[in-house]
């Protein structure tokens, strides 16, 4: 008792327990589970078909199998096989191997692209870790209760089998479906050890499901968060773009804050959440950029990081022009000190960056209204991303109504027309301090154009990095 006791405290015990979870599987039918087979993609049918036909088991898994399960169309799917990952690529016409040290099978049909896993082991005990306890490698395949207990959540951890339209449940997964209820597999504090970056998931999901987590799983959160600053940027930042383009950003930064998630963790979301005046702007691009998602509508990171991020450079860009700095040169020398310190601590990607930049380096642009400067931004090709900006520092109450309406109107403007606004003299109203004609404001700010904004994790479009690796980098 007492040696579980000090296991426990001191992280020694085994995160998920080596005894199979066999007593506890479940087989659903159709009747139990009611998964509509025309929400599954045909092309996850041809896998699991082509893998079993072979005489492998096969299965749709974790996220999809969830969404199945809620009755909502999944983004994507994922297989889980006890074929190894030679054994899979033979299989199929466009398959690839991805991934040094676990690797998982990309299977291409046309543009679709499904990723096949080979079931992985529970040897958490022995996979070299860091001084936290933060699993490094951990790489072994093993069978598929073992997959099952090394996935995160139990309504993770269930696999469907489209050919006998059979669920296994291995960890009550359907139950806390029903109950909308996150639970993490195994021992909370040490799978939060383990990868504490299943932190920031569980209140993704909470946030986009509208599940509530479980009291054991909530609990150690709020000690272990800042065990987060141990995991290499560039992951949390894979998983900060996944929360902020889940269709709920502004729930799950709200979440991030009730955890106490946010603190000290993720530099950004300290500087997002915690200024006052931004915090208007900030809600209101994410609103905007949550109706996007689920419109299914692309989203741009640099648009989005620019817009979490422009108060910080507002407040610098004050200060060089305080100190003496003229104004252009004082934005650069503020998105420079802003993009240095978020390009270190959140490893933002150079593109990003530079589109970022690109957006804040027009903003001053738009002031200048008189001769042929404005028709030289019309030829900017971030143009639609710099407007619909524009229109948010106004919707927001920054900058004036007329400004952004002005240039609305003269991008859509033919010749004459923009001849006519500029001859006009610019109306100066007094800045307004509304929100009232926000709504109005940011639809206008959906229409970042898409092939401008292609950068975006569009559902369809994956990566070729394996997402998979549970808690490797
Ligand atoms: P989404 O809808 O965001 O894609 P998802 O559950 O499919 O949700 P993925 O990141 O695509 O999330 O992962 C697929 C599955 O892999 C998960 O459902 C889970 O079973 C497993 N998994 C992913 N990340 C982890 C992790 N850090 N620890 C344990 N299991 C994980
Ligand atoms: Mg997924």
């Amino acid at each position: 008792m007492i040696k579980k006791l000090i296991n426990r405290i001191f992280g020694k015990s085994p995160a998920t327990s080596a005894k199979p979870a066999k007593g506890k599987l479940k087989t659903l039918s159709v009747a139990e589970h009611g998964i509509d087979p025309k929400l599954v993609s045909n092309n996850a049918v041809r896998v699991t078909q082509t893998l079993q036909q072979e005489g492998y088991k096969a299965f749709i898994v974790g996220g999809a199998v969830r969404d199945l399960l809620l009755g909502v169309k999944p983004k994507d799917f994922d297989v889980a096989t006890n074929a190894t990952p030679e054994q899979v690529k033979r299989l199929f016409r466009r398959a690839f191997i991805i991934g040094k040290r676990f690797q998982i099978v990309h299977v291409m049909f046309g543009s679709d692209l499904l990723e096949v896993t080979t079931f992985r082991g529970t040897s958490t005990d022995d996979a070299p870790k860091d001084e936290f306890g933060r699993v490094l490698r951990d790489n072994t395949f093993g069978e598929q209760h073992e997959d099952a207990t090394r996935r995160d959540f139990t309504i993770n951890a269930m696999y469907y089998d489209p050919a006998s339209q059979t669920v296994l449940d291995y960890h009550g997964g359907m139950g806390d479906i029903r109950k909308k209820t996150l639970r993490i597999i195994g021992q909370p504090e040490a799978r939060y050890r383990e990868d504490p970056v299943r932190m920031l998931r569980v209140v993704r999901f909470a946030a986009k499901l509208q599940f509530d987590i479980a009291d054991a799983t909530r609990a150690p959160i709020a000690v272990m968060a800042p065990l987060i600053d141990n995991v290499p940027a560039a992951r949390v930042f894979d998983e900060m773009l996944k929360l902020l383009t889940s269709g709920h950003a502004l729930a799950c930064l709200k979440r991030l804050r009730q955890e106490g998630l946010h603190h000290g963790l993720l530099p950004l979301l300290d500087v997002v959440l915690e200024q006052p005046l931004g915090a208007k702007f900030v809600s209101l691009a994410l609103a905007n950029t949550d109706l996007r998602v689920r419109e299914g509508k692309t989203v741009s990171p640099g648009f989005l990081f620019a817009s979490l991020l422009w108060h910080q450079v507002l407040e610098k860009w004050q200060a060089y022009q305080a100190s003496g700095e003229f104004p252009i040169p004082a934005l650069h020398l503020a998105a420079d000190d802003v993009l240095q310190t978020q390009t270190e601590s959140l490893a933002l990607q150079r593109r990003i960056g530079t589109d970022m930049r690109d957006i804040w380096a027009m903003q001053p642009r738009f002031d200048r209204r008189t001769g042929k400067t404005p028709y030289k931004l019309l030829e900017h090709p971030r143009l639609r991303a710099g407007l619909d900006f524009l229109i948010l520092r106004a919707a927001s109450g920054e900058i004036e109504e007329e400004l952004a309406q002005w240039w609305t109107d003269f991008i859509a403007s033919d010749n004459a027309g923009r001849e006519t606004l500029l001859a006009a003299k610019p109306r100066t109203t007094k800045k307004s301090a509304t929100a009232s004609a926000a709504p109005a404001r940011l639809s206008n700010a959906e229409a970042i154009d898409p092939a401008e904004a292609n950068d975006t994790p569009a559902p369809k479009k994956r990566r070729r990095r394996p997402k998979k690796v549970f808690v490797t980098e």
